[in-house]
């Protein structure tokens, strides 16, 4: 004879076994699922249950019906019913309603755009919204960044379109995207625009949502974890340490036109990190322009291609001499390169990713 656990927020109730295992373990789970789930979570389950029936005679199908469901746990409602506001959630059903009838009648359903930064690559870096919203996208547009673990965290029967990037040419034209975009979500869709990193850094997610915005289509922004603080989390780089930097600047190693024409003398700043992006390619000129603008040969420079992600790789080196270590040990792309005295920081060189205590008792 076996007894679950029990979470009871009647009508909503959470059953929890081990199948005898682990009983400890159960009333650990019944402890997090207690604080996870809201203390009026019966009050919505039952203010749900009164609308179900209309809510199916108002609409007959299946799948938009799911769709005004999932619409409205992610809307503000739940949020009035916690906090003790039912008249105003009433309301805000009511209004939904009329909305989805007034959509009817004139035959206009317009989706909704996600533009959602997937972080470096490790899926525990994902944010919650994240999630949420990948798991409700009908479509979704990824990025060559985006990791394989993190794809099959999408909603399974969801359309996946693959955009690939190499670099900031696009393999698919930016205009093309931005016109699928539009169009995706004048069908009605709820399109999940996905980016490595985070979308507003070197992500021209600034370039996509201008097109919405013209269009008139809804969309959201969900920031991720941006390559520069992944890499610095998992090679134990604190991007500004106090002894070490006072500012930390994202630059980008790649012009549109592919050369790496940068303001040399306008990046050599006293105690501040440098951290380029897109910049594999262009190491030795990195080197060469930093060294000329006036930073020692000896200043400490690091790499780290697939950061957070299973095959991590890096290299530590100083500006004289890392063109040299990386044509000896090249490193594949995605990989970022750090420059300056926090780099210091970092012991030993690791070959592979270490974990992260590992990679901090090595300082
Ligand atoms: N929006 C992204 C950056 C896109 S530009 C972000 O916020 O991270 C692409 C560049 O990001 C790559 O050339 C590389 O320099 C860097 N990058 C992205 N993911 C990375 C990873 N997992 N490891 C190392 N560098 C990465």
């Amino acid at each position: 004879f076996m007894m679950p656990s029990i979470v009871d927020k009647a009508p909503v109730l959470v059953a929890i076994s081990s199948s005898g295992t682990a009983p400890v373990l159960t009333s650990k789970l019944k402890e997090m699922i207690e604080i996870m789930i809201p203390g009026s979570i019966d009050k919505l389950a039952n203010l749900l249950g009164s609308y179900r029936a209309r809510v199916k005679d108002t609409i007959a199908n299946l799948d938009q019906r799911r769709q005004f469901w999932q619409d409205l746990l992610e809307s503000e409602i739940p949020e009035m019913v916690y906090s003790g506001n039912e008249d105003a959630a009433i309301e805000a059903i009511e209004q939904r309603l009329r909305d989805r009838l007034q959509a009817a009648k004139t035959g206009r359903k317009m989706g909704e755009v996600y533009l959602v930064g997937a972080g470096p690559g490790d899926p525990d870096l994902l944010t919650l919204r994240a999630l949420r919203l990948m798991y409700k996208a009908d479509v979704v547009l990824y990025d060559r960044l985006v990791s394989d673990e993190i794809m099959q965290k999408l909603r399974p029967d969801a359309d996946k379109i693959y955009m690939g990037k190499e670099q900031a040419k696009p393999s698919v034209g930016q205009e093309t995207i931005n016109e699928m975009l539009v169009r995706l979500a004048q069908e009605g869709k709820r399109v999940l625009r996905l980016k490595g990193g985070d979308p507003f850094i070197f992500g021209r997610g600034g370039e996509e949502l201008e097109t919405l915005a013209q269009a008139g289509v809804p969309f959201q922004v969900v920031p991720g974890i941006t390559a520069a603080n992944g890499c610095a989390a998992y090679a134990g780089i604190p991007l500004t340490h106090r002894d070490h930097a006072q500012s930390v600047r994202f630059v980008t190693g790649h012009r549109k036109d592919g050369s790496v024409d940068l303001n040399w003398a306008g990046l050599v700043a006293e105690q501040e990190t440098l951290v380029f992006y897109m910049g594999l390619s262009k190491v030795a000129a990195i080197c060469h322009g930093l060294r000329q603008a006036g930073l020692p040969d000896t200043w400490p420079i690091m790499l780290v291609a697939n950061a957070s992600q299973p095959e991590q790789q890096s290299l530590v080196g100083t500006l004289a001499d890392m063109p040299e270590r990386l044509a000896a040990q090249p490193l594949p792309s995605p990989c970022l390169i750090m420059v300056g005295s926090v780099v210091s920081m970092v012991a030993h060189s690791p070959a592979a990713r270490l974990s992260q205590t590992q990679c901090w008792q090595q300082h």
